[in-house]
Formats: C-alpha cells, sequence, structure tokens
C-alpha cells in the first residue's frame, strides 16, 4: 500500500515537475494574483451556473416522470374499467345463451311430440301455436346476433387492453431510463458541488493576498518582494559569535555542531540541504536579515515543523526554511535580523532525531511568491553554503 503511495507520489511529482516548470525564473507581480482572482471568480460563477443549470434538468425530468407516472396510473384505471365492461359483456352473453337454450327446448318440446299431440286431438288453435313457434325462432336468431355483438365487443376490449398494456409497459421502460438520467445528473451536480469549497477557498486564499498586497502599498505591475513588500534587505557586515560571513548571511547555529547530511540535489533528488546537529531545544538563528513568510507544520506531508524566511539580497529574492523544529519563536510576516532565533532545534516530522533541515533557494521559495508551486520551487534550490559560511 505504502509502496503504491511512494509510486503514485513520484509519478505525479514527474508529471508535476514536467508541466509546472516556468519558462522563466521571474518573482510574479500583483497582477498576476488580480488574474487569479478573477480567474477563479470566474470558475466559481461558471461552477454555480453549471450546478443550477443541471438542478433545473433534474426538476424537468423529475417533472417528466411524475408526468409518465400519471398516464401509468390512468391506462391502468382504464384497463381495469375495460376489464368490468368484458365480464359485464360476458355475463350478458351468458344470459342470452341460457335464454337461448330455453328457448330452444320451448321449440323443441312445442315442435315435438307436444305439437302433434296438438294436431292429432285436432287442436283450433294451431294459428297461435305457429306464430308462437315463430316468435321463439326470432328470438333465438336475435339472441345469437346479440352474442355475436357482445363477442366483438369484447374482442376489441380485449384488444384496446392489450394496448394499454404495451403503452404501460413502454412508459414504465421510459420512467427507468429517466430515472437513470435523474441519477446521473444528480451525480453530476454531487461532483460539481464537492468542487465549490476548493475554488471558494483558493478565491479567498488569492482576494487575501490582492488585499494584503494593496494594503502594504503594491500596483498591479509590481512585482511582489521586489518591487514591493520588499523584505528587510541584506547588508553585509559582522554579527556578534563570528558566524557572520562576507556578504551579511550567517550560520544557523551557535557554538559547536555536527554536520550529518550534506547538500546533494540536482534539481529533482538527493538531499535538499544541510542537516546540522546540535542539541534538541538548540535556539535556530535566521541565516540573514529577512521577513518571516511561513511559521507551521501544514505544508510538509510529514508534519515537520517549519520557517520559511525571504532575504532581499541585493535586490533578489533568496529563501531560506529550517525543517524539524520543535517550536517557533517568530510569526508570519514579522522581519527578522541575522542571528535572530526563529525557532529551536527538534524532531518534528520525517526525522530520527533532533536535526536542523536547512534548505535555502533563489527566485522562488516553497510558495512564495508563488503558491502552491512546490515542484517548480525544487528547481530553484540552492546550495546553502553559496550563501551562509561554513
Ligand atoms: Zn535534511
Amino acid at each position: 500500500m505504502r509502496k503504491k503511495l511512494l509510486l503514485l507520489v513520484f509519478v505525479i511529482a514527474i508529471i508535476l515537475t514536467n508541466i509546472a516548470l516556468p519558462l522563466e525564473a521571474k518573482a510574479i507581480t500583483l497582477q498576476e494574483y488580480e488574474n487569479k482572482v478573477a480567474e477563479y471568480s470566474k470558475e466559481l460563477e461558471d461552477k454555480n451556473n453549471d450546478i443550477s443549470i443541471s438542478k433545473k434538468k433534474l426538476e424537468e425530468i423529475r417533472q417528466k416522470i411524475a408526468e409518465y407516472e400519471k398516464q401509468i396510473k390512468q391506462a391502468q384505471e382504464e384497463s381495469e374499467q375495460l376489464q368490468k365492461e368484458i365480464d359485464k359483456n360476458n355475463a350478458e352473453i351468458e344470459k342470452k345463451h341460457e335464454e337461448s337454450k330455453r328457448l330452444i327446448e320451448y321449440y323443441q318440446i312445442t315442435n315435438g311430440e307436444n305439437a302433434y299431440l296438438e294436431y292429432a286431438f285436432g287442436a283450433t288453435d294451431i294459428t297461435d301455436m305457429i306464430y308462437r313457434m315463430s316468435i321463439v325462432e326470432q328470438l333465438t336468431e336475435y339472441n345469437d346476433k346479440v352474442m355475436k355483438e357482445l363477442q366483438a365487443l369484447i374482442e376489441a376490449n380485449k384488444q384496446k387492453q392489450q394496448e394499454l398494456q404495451k403503452k404501460q409497459e413502454e412508459l414504465k421502460e421510459l420512467n427507468k431510463k429517466l430515472a437513470e438520467e435523474s441519477n446521473k445528473v444528480q451525480g453530476n451536480i454531487t461532483a460539481m458541488e464537492g468542487l465549490v469549497p476548493n475554488i471558494k477557498g483558493q478565491l479567498s486564499y488569492y482576494q487575501q493576498r490582492v488585499e494584503y498586497y494593496k494594503s502594504v502599498g503594491c500596483t498591479s505591475d509590481d512585482e511582489i518582494g521586489v518591487d514591493c513588500d520588499v523584505p528587510k534587505a541584506v547588508s553585509g557586515g559582522s554579527y556578534a559569535n563570528g558566524l557572520a560571513g562576507a556578504n551579511g548571511f550567517v550560520f544557523p547555529v551557535s557554538g559547536s555542531y555536527r554536520l550529518t547530511s550534506n547538500y546533494y540535489w540536482n534539481g529533482s533528488s538527493g538531499h535538499k540541504g544541510l542537516d546540522i546537529v546540535q542539541y534538541c531545544g538548540a535556539p535556530i538563528k535566521a541565516v540573514a536579515n529577512g521577513r518571516v513568510y511561513y511559521v507551521g507544520s501544514g505544508k510538509d506531508i510529514y508534519g515537520a515543523k517549519m520557517v520559511m524566511i525571504v532575504h532581499n539580497y541585493n535586490g533578489r529574492l533568496v529563501f531560506s526554511q529550517y525543517a524539524h523544529l520543535s517550536g517557533y519563536a517568530v510569526s508570519e510576516g514579522e522581519d527578522v535580523a541575522a542571528g535572530e532565533t526563529i525557532g529551536y532545534m527538534g524532531t518534528s516530522g520525517y526525522s530520527t532525531g533532533c536535526h536542523l533541515h536547512l534548505e535555502m533557494s533563489e527566485t522562488k521559495g516553497w510558495d512564495y511568491p508563488d503558491p502552491g508551486n512546490y515542484w517548480s520551487y525544487l528547481k530553484y534550490i540552492v546550495n546553502p553554503y553559496n550563501y551562509i559560511p561554513r
């Protein structure tokens, strides 16, 4: 599981490294932040539009389903009504059949022995008898006709019933498809709604940045950290405890220490900085004058406590990053001087013992001035010994 995860992270890292590499190493302008605000505002608006369109569509589908269900119910009721008529007509046929049977029996009797009997005895009422017999014959014929008509009616009703059943099945099939579509649309809505908080988060982040940079006097064309919001300049000079370099940079700890890992970084792999061991809780010092731009453990995937500082080195941005701290002595936005304690040596995050991991970069910090650009930042990491004294 762990191996798979690492592989996945590695693959994503390669993809991101390849697509996120900037064409030129340039500080970000306020305009770019304002563009981001516009971009995320647009994205949020689009997403909300899409959501409301989908919701409308969902409502339409639901209405259609309800309409079809009504039609199915109607067809069902009509079919039941037809069944009642079929039953009624069947009963009528049965009645007529019985009637005919009785009439025929009567006819047979009168036409049979009894008729001859009457004749034999010289019945005077023979006319009446013939008349009655003809009536019976007519009635039987009439019943036959009625029965045939009723039979035809039943057949017609049965056909209608079949048609209704077919219609019902078709409607049910349509509703099944609509239900599937409705699920799909609902799924899309849920997915889109899931993206909204993230977009809102990004938007609010960039809005806050724009607000902040404007409040410190940045204008749209200004490069952040270079033309405005400029961190304390690094200036040459000597510092206490003899650790100062000629260029105004100092070593991050005072007193004796052990170097347990050196810098060996090729832009994508190796060790990104120096591992300096002194003792747990040893004060860690800012390597130069600068401005603290990050304090926290939220950036490192292993939760290492970190302080990140941006330095203005002759108008160029240089970054120093101090990891695995046990605690902090500064807060974000604060200006610090070279040699000032910014935190304490610890073993937080992915670490096997108290040490300081000092990492330095030029132009770009982990996410300053270009937030979320960790993978492009890797390219700008430099050997801390380019700046700090050995
Ligand atoms: Zn390290």
